[in-house]
């Protein structure tokens, strides 16, 4: 089967009959996949999740390994997909966190962690226990990347796989992308950079604080994981300087409560003889800089002629960041909003695409598609939100949830759910450091476990 390398739009296809049932596949087994083939299953089509590690769980998989080039440029280095560092415990609370399907309630078997943000481990332990409720292990091939996919004459979907260093493809009605965007590193831009001494590395690979142990790090970035990943540094560090945007407009000052963390603007530039030098002016002389900068969304299985691209890490164009215009609703991604609650998100998104998929739900038509991403874009650009913010969903997360809801006829998200998100955050950044073991919205969570036992009756 050869590949149609000069569609550039997909074959007019005939208006799916109410309930039709596809052959999808699934790229990646990670939270988003996993809810993408039950909602499938749900509404009866069949499907194959493609997962190239061999456990399910993608990002929720710690694994202790680094990569080759710490900073990953290096496109032939030894790809980790996992980002997550020992320490690690949830940012959300489990209430808000867990699907809308599938609560993530307290377990009593042994071994686990019965905390409100629970370590990684216990995720994991709850997407495994997902699958198993809902049959999703059976549908996952294991140790099989995705190596391309394509769209054949007549509007069909060819997907190239590796398993074991054999090679093979197999054809779909349609694709779903769950790959994950916490693997492909981003840089920040600094002056001087090339002839600094010291070491560099992204936050993708920092595991363990001990290599810090008695260093001066300069960290870049002031998002969650940066946050962790400074105080956990500075129990080893000599010393931990926090360069961040947010402090644009602050002069360099000791963080209050610790001995050893600074925080400062933006790094200006660097010296040969190993100084770092702030927006402020300061100087430090350090030897290692730990970019907590984010990621880039990624996808070289992609072969479909540029009709979606990756700009500025704006994926497009995306009808409500899930489907290509002109290859809706055949070729569909999962997870790509941030500064979001990824798991009830991705249960919208994939009740959405699998209803879209047997014409249960209608979408408008390709132009009128094309025509509300370019609204986007331009009240984006109105609004003067950078492009790379394309898929930060921060300000209208519920908006968008809700929004899917109403197309899927399903239940809205839950008020206490709204709420609770609201009070996390304001309490993550007054209490940094306690905000996971101090709370006081005792009466939200027993609403939200009042909740879940309704929605089990
Ligand atoms: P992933 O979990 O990354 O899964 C993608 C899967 O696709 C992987 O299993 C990968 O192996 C597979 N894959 C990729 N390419 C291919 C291919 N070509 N062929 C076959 N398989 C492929 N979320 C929260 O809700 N709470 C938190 O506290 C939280 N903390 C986080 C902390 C860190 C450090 C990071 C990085 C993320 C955090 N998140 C958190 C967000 C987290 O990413 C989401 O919760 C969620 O796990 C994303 O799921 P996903 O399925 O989109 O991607």
């Amino acid at each position: 089967l050869a590949i149609n390398t000069h569609l550039t739009t997909h074959p007019t296809m005939p208006i799916p009959n109410p309930t039709r049932l596809r052959h999808v596949a699934v790229i990646g087994a990670g939270a988003g996949g996993l809810a993408a083939a039950r909602e499938l299953r749900r509404e009866g089509h069949s499907v194959v999740v493609f997962e190239r590690e061999t456990n399910l769980g993608g990002t929720w998989v710690y694994d202790p390994r680094t990569e080759s080039d710490p900073l990953g440029f290096d496109p032939t280095r030894n790809t980790i997909h996992g980002s997550l560092y020992a320490s690690l415990r949830t940012n959300l609370p489990r209430e808000v966190m867990g699907f809308r399907d599938y609560p993530f309630v307290y377990s009593t078997r042994p071994g686990r962690d019965p905390r409100r943000y629970p370590g990684h481990r216990e995720v994991r332990e709850y997407l495994n226990d997902y699958a198993s409720e809902f049959g999703l292990g059976e549908l996952v091939r294991f140790e099989t990347e995705v190596l391309e996919v394509g769209i054949l004459e007549g509007g069909k979907w060819k997907v190239k796989y590796g398993n074991k260093g054999k090679v093979d493809d197999e054809v779909y009605d349609a694709v779903i992308v769950c790959n994950g965007h916490y693997t492909e590193p981003r840089i920040a831009d600094i002056p001087g950079i090339d002839a600094w001494p010291g070491k560099q590395i992204h936050s993708h690979n920092y595991r363990v604080p001990d290599p810090y142990e008695n260093q001066v790090v300069i960290m870049i970035g002031s998002a969650a994981s940066a946050v962790d990943i400074s105080r956990d540094v500075s129990r080893v560090a000599k010393e931990v300087h926090i360069a961040s945007r947010s402090n644009k407009d602050g002069n360099s000052s000791k963080l209050p409560g610790h001995d050893n963390i600074w925080l400062h603007p933006m790094i200006e530039s660097v010296r040969e003889e190993g100084t770092v030098i702030f927006q402020d002016g300061s100087e430090v002389h350090a030897n290692i800089i730990l970019h907590c900068t984010g990621y880039k969304y990624h996808f070289p299985f992609l072969k479909i002629n540029n009709i979606v691209t990756v700009d500025d890490n704006r994926v497009g164009p995306l009808y409500k960041h899930i489907f290509p215009p002109t290859l809706a609703p055949w070729l569909s991604f999962v997870g790509l909003p941030w500064k979001v609650v990824p798991f009830p998100l991705f249960e919208f998104q994939s009740k959405w695409i699998a209803g879209a998929l047997s014409g249960k739900f209608t979408l408008p038509s390709p132009e009128e598609m094309m025509k509300d991403v370019e609204n986007f874009y331009s009240s984006m650009e109105a609004s003067g939100i950078p492009k790379r913010y394309t898929h930060n969903l921060a300000s209208y997360q519920y908006e968008y949830n809700d929004w899917l809801a109403a197309e899927c006829k399903a239940a809205p998200s839950e008020e206490w759910r709204k709420e609770m998100y609201v009070l996390a955050s304001e309490s993550k950044i007054i209490r940094p450091e306690t905000y996971r073991d101090e709370w006081d919205d005792e009466h939200l969570i027993v609403q939200a476990h009042e909740d879940f036992q309704n929605n089990s009756k």
